[in-house]
């Protein structure tokens, strides 16, 4: 049977069965419901999308899949170039994984054998926010035991959990940069770890103190990625040396990452020495039918401007989700689609779920968090049901 995640299988719920979804509808047997988290904020355009269903469909009769290492095809070819073109600056040498975790896995590695290259053989710790989500793998190497792929990497890697304030930021770097490789952030918005926001000035420090300190600096975008700030990449206001894309990069149709680095991280690998080259390689990389799709979402992103409708998601939310009241909500946060309330006591949200349920929205909190998400071609009497959830549960009906 069904593993389900993060959750007492004994004490858990019956989950709700999905017959079918479409548009922004999630359909059980007995009726449907509106995704306010668009699949673990992935599905930005919705269900069942035909222009979507059709790109995976076609690529399907060529082939779904083939192998990355020494092969190559147009989906992984072209995405690479379209995301190369997206991202600002010299943010362009895309490697493919399949999945966030893996992605940032890819980005961590790659900032410590970057230093290893170079001759910096002490740069192997690495430096990250408190409350900061990057994904949830764990061992592979170190139970791996197979030098030819893993010589790049030391057996150690501290890391140190930081405000995102600029003078404990300068402060780490000044005291320990000689053993420093990166430093890796949810660029001004922190998503698992609570829907925390913070100002774009941080980064703008790090990026200045990253350079003064020879760091490098990655930012995690599987969650910011493809307009769920309001920017399409938070990459776009602060340029990073390491950008990771996940979740809505292929819309909520199959799991991939892209791990993006600048010419200067590229040129450290780019040698005529086989032991610089880069030592990874998930089975799945560059898959066809992930790849395509992503092609097609990016493409819709950019015709529909996506932009404009996050703006107006952001003016809406902040109209109606910032004006809820009650003495159990601690702070209401809005950012572009991305609206969160805070409580004091977990307990304030127990059968948050099931009265969101009841009222025709599919929405799951987590520790003292609620929020929505919702896929960006939601409309305004859709959204408004998603909020009027909000407001009834905390000031009655
Ligand atoms: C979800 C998430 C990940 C992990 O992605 P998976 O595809 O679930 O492995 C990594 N970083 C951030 C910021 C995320 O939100």
């Amino acid at each position: 049977m069904l593993w389900y995640p993060y959750q007492q299988l004994k004490t858990m719920k019956p989950p709700v069965h999905i017959e079918y979804a479409e548009g922004v509808y999630l359909h059980t047997k007995e009726g449907k419901l509106i995704d306010s988290v668009s699949s673990w904020w992935s599905a930005i355009h919705g269900y069942n999308h035909k222009e979507l269903n059709y790109a995976i469909k076609d690529q399907l009769e060529k082939f779904a899949h083939v192998m990355q290492g020494g092969l190559s095809h147009n989906a992984s070819n072209d995405l690479s170039i379209k995301l190369g073109q997206l991202l600002p600056g010299d943010l362009n040498h895309v490697f493919f994984s399949d999945s966030g975790s893996v992605g940032v896995e890819v980005a961590l590695k790659m900032a410590i054998q970057y230093y290893n290259n170079l001759g910096y053989k002490n740069k192997t710790d690495l430096l990250a926010l408190k409350h900061s989500y990057h994904g949830d793998t764990f061992k592979t190497m170190q139970v791996g035991n197979d030098s030819d792929y893993h010589s790049a990497f030391p057996g150690k890697s501290g890391v140190i959990h930081i405000d995102p304030v600029e003078e404990q930021l300068e402060y780490i770097l000044s005291k320990k940069h000689k053993n420093i490789a990166a430093l890796i952030v949810e660029p001004i918005l922190q998503g698992a770890g609570g829907m925390r926001i913070y100002d774009k000035s941080f980064l703008e420090s790090a990026r200045i103190l990253c350079d003064k300190y020879n760091v490098l600096l990655i930012f995690d975008e599987v969650a910011t990625g493809f307009g769920r700030t309001g920017y399409m990449f938070v990459s776009e206001l602060v340029e990073p040396d390491i950008v990771i894309l996940g979740k809505a990069l292929t819309a909520g149709y199959i799991g991939h990452a892209a791990t993006i680095a600048n010419d200067k991280v590229f040129n450290a690998f780019y040698s005529e020495d086989s032991s610089k080259a880069f030592m990874h390689g998930p089975t799945f990389m560059g898959n066809a039918l992930a790849c395509s799709v992503a092609l097609k979402s990016i493409e819709i992103f950019l015709r529909e401007n996506y932009i404009e409708k996050i703006k107006w998601i952001e003016s809406y939310l902040k109209d109606n989700f910032t004006k809820i009241k009650s003495c159990k909500i601690k702070e209401i946060r809005v950012i572009g689609g991305c609206a969160c309330v805070e409580v004091y006591e977990a307990s304030s949200l127990e059968g948050f779920s099931d009265f969101a349920f009841k009222k025709g929205v599919w929405n799951r909190p987590f520790l003292n968090y609620c929020y929505t998400m919702p896929p960006y071609i939601i409309n305004q009497e859709e959204l408004n049901q998603i909020v009027n959830v909000f407001k009834e549960w905390f000031e009655g009906e």
